[in-house]
C-alpha cells in the first residue's frame, strides 16, 4: 500500500517521503539530495555529514569516529544506528526525509526497517545513483577533501562494493529499487530523480 495515503497532511511535501539514496561515493547524492530537499521541503539527512560535523566538534562521538572515516573505512553499525535513531527523531524528520549514506551494509537496512515499524512505516523508495569507478575516483579527487588521498578514495570505493552494493538487491526484491544514471549533468539526474519519483518535471 503506498505509504502516507491515509494522511490527508500528506498531500503537503511530497506525501512525507521516504527515500534512501543509494550509490557510491563520489555519485553525486548529496547534491541530489539538498535538491530534493528543497523541493520538497524535507530535510536531507547525510550521516556523513553528521559524523563529519561531531568531529569538527570535538564530540564524544566525533573522536570515535574520526580515525575510521579518515581510514575511508566504515564506521560499525551498532554506533551509526544509535546516530540515525535519535536522528529520525527529531520533529523535522516526521514530514518525510532523504536518506544519503545510510543504510551502508544488510544489518544497517534492517535496523532501518526495524525503526520505521516501530511507527508502522516504510522506505517509499531508495533510489540508486549510478557512476562509472574511474569517474567517481577523477570527481572525489577533485573535490578534495584534505584527507581525500587516492588511496582513501579506492579503499572507500572497494568499502562500498563490498558492504553496499548488497543492498542493490535486497531493496531490489522488495520492490523498492529505484535505478538512476548518475554519469549526466546535475540537472538531467535531478529531472529523472523527479521522474522516477513520481512528482512530474519529467524528462522528454
Ligand atoms: P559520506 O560523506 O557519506 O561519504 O561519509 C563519510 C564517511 O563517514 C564514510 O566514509 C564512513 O567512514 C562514515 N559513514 C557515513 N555514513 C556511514 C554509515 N551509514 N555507516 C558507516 N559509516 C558511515
Amino acid at each position: 500500500m503506498a505509504a502516507g495515503a491515509e494522511n490527508p497532511q500528506n498531500a503537503e511535501n511530497g506525501r512525507r517521503l521516504k527515500v534512501v539514496l543509494l550509490g557510491p561515493p563520489g555519485a553525486g547524492k548529496g547534491t541530489q539530495a539538498q535538491l530534493l530537499s528543497a523541493r520538497l521541503g524535507i530535510p536531507a539527512i547525510s550521516t556523513g555529514d553528521m559524523l563529519r560535523e561531531a568531529v569538527a566538534a570535538g564530540s564524544e562521538l566525533g573522536r570515535r569516529v574520526e580515525g575510521i572515516m579518515a581510514a575511508g573505512k566504515l564506521v560499525d553499525d551498532a554506533l551509526m544506528a544509535e546516530v540515525v535513531r535519535d536522528r529520525l527523531a527529531k520533529p523535522d524528520a516526521g514530514s518525510g526525509y532523504l536518506l544519503d549514506g545510510y543504510p551502508r551494509t544488510l544489518p544497517q537496512a534492517k535496523t532501518l526497517e526495524g525503526i520505521l515499524e516501530e511507527s508502522g512505516q516504510q522506505l517509499d523508495a531508495v533510489v540508486m545513483v549510478d557512476v562509472p569507478v574511474d569517474e567517481l575516483v577523477r570527481r572525489s579527487l577533485l573535490r578534495g577533501r584534505a584527507d581525500d588521498t587516492e588511496e582513501v578514495i579506492r579503499e572507500r570505493q572497494r568499502v562500498y562494493r563490498e558492504k553496499t552494493e548488497p543492498l542493490i538487491g535486497y531493496y531490489r526484491e522488495r520492490g523498492l529499487l529505484r535505478e538512476i544514471d548518475g554519469h549526466r549533468p546535475v540537472d538531467e539526474v535531478t529531472a529523472h530523480m523527479f521522474a522516477t519519483l513520481g512528482l512530474g518535471e519529467g524528462v522528454d
